[in-house]
């Protein structure tokens, strides 16, 4: 990404509402930004927008009650949706078993719901992290399944507290729906880019990539990471090692990424049983229906808006978010080497999205830890219209 594009992209993602009213409200377009405060501020820009994520960074993430802390230690889990939960790195034994407050609900929930959770480790990230999944299912043969990630993209961590909180609703309350486990089968995977997670935790609150050292040597040349969402082969953009430093870093070849290949080798061993492919981002409140790759639209592209529109309509009707409903081509740019592009172009996955959940720019992707909630329920209730579909029959 060019260092203008970089600027107004962290710009966009970091504003504060009052700040930049006062400074530069009506001021600025988003390409205007990055000239208007250099003249402004001078070489001071990159720091006044240092100040203003750490401002947001610092108001985003409420720390932890005692009483999840606690609950650790009396067998449960300590996710809750108040806040954003580290992937957390302890030394456990010799082994350096990693623990995270993520992988570790998926546990309480296999371990609590052994009739119908199933936890299975589908790959190792460049850093050797688990990629976990959670199958639920009330068994039988012959189901439809639905796929669901989130955290692709390392800072846009509304994305996994939104599929946690899915699978806490799925699961924990599933008497309130139990039509949707008896006739769909559900593959969960909260955490696709624990690497990036956990950095943009520890180190960048803006990382995007993974952490791998494809683009970067020890040495110092080229940096870390591949964008996990340009690095699918299909409609591939081969990135060369000078773009190693982009945010969009395609890789040095399609599936470079082990986070990309387990995802993809896992989807492809379950072709036929995977209905629709659900991938979760962050943000701009919008649907996105393939292509991606280009501006045409997908023979099928009608089937697939219609389900889609149910799923916005019933998002909609929680608290009356407004989403857009289109293709990337449309509504944002083209870009080679998605997800969604692949789970249809290659996996046959006819209803393939992607959600860009809230908001539209005014926290980015630094919104506060009490819009998890709001934006679980109406994200939930998206899910649900979706799997409606199928439960009640249709293909
Ligand atoms: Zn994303």
């Amino acid at each position: 990404m060019a260092l203008g594009n970089l600027l107004i992209d962290r710009w966009r993602q970091v504003r504060t509402p009052s700040f930049v009213k006062m400074l530069c409200a009506h001021l600025f377009t988003r390409i205007i930004p990055t000239l208007c405060c250099s003249v402004l501020y001078g070489s001071s820009f990159d720091s006044v927008v240092t100040k203003l994520q750490a401002t947001a960074i610092e108001s985003e993430n409420p720390p932890m009650e005692p009483e999840d802390e606690e609950w650790e230690n009396r067998g449960g889990h300590r996710l809750s949706w108040t806040r954003y939960h580290r992937h957390k790195d302890e030394q456990v034994s010799f082994t350096s078993l990693i623990v995270s407050d993520i992988d570790s609900y998926l546990d309480y929930l296999a371990y609590t719901y052994t009739d119908i959770c199933q936890t299975e480790i589908i790959g190792k990230s460049s850093q050797g992290r688990d990629l976990k999944l959670l199958k639920v299912s009330t068994g039988g043969k012959g189901k439809p399944a639905i796929w669901i990630d989130g955290g692709i993209h390392a800072r846009e961590w509304i994305s996994p507290a939104t599929v946690t909180y899915i699978l806490l609703h799925l699961v924990e309350f599933r008497d309130q729906h139990s039509e949707l486990l008896d006739s769909v089968d559900w593959y969960i995977l909260p955490l696709a880019n624990p690497d990036g997670y956990e950095y943009s935790h520890s180190t960048d609150r803006l990382w995007r990539k993974t952490r791998s050292r494809v683009g970067g040597s020890r040495r110092g040349s080229g940096c870390y990471g591949v964008d996990p969402n340009r690095n699918w082969d299909f409609h591939w953009a081969p990135g060369s090692p000078s773009d190693s430093c982009r945010e969009d870093f395609s890789g040095p070849r399609a599936f470079s990424e082990p986070e990309t290949r387990a995802m993809s080798e896992f989807i492809l061993s379950r072709q036929g049983e995977i209905k629709v492919y659900l991938t979760v981002h962050s943000y701009s409140q919008m649907w996105l229906v393939p292509w991606g790759y280009k501006e045409e639209k997908p023979r099928d592209y009608y089937e697939m808006y219609t389900l889609a529109e149910k799923g916005v309509e019933a998002l909609e009707a929680i608290r009356g978010t407004d989403y857009l409903l289109g293709t990337a081509a449309e509504l944002l740019y083209t870009a080679p080497g998605g997800s969604d592009d692949w789970a249809k172009g290659v996996a046959g996955i006819k209803y393939s999205y992607s959600i860009e959940l809230p908001d539209t720019g005014d926290y980015g992707f630094v919104l506060p830890a009490n819009q998890i909630e709001p934006v679980g329920q109406e994200t939930w209730a998206a899910v649900k219209a979706i799997a409606t579909h199928f439960a009640d029959g249709h293909n």
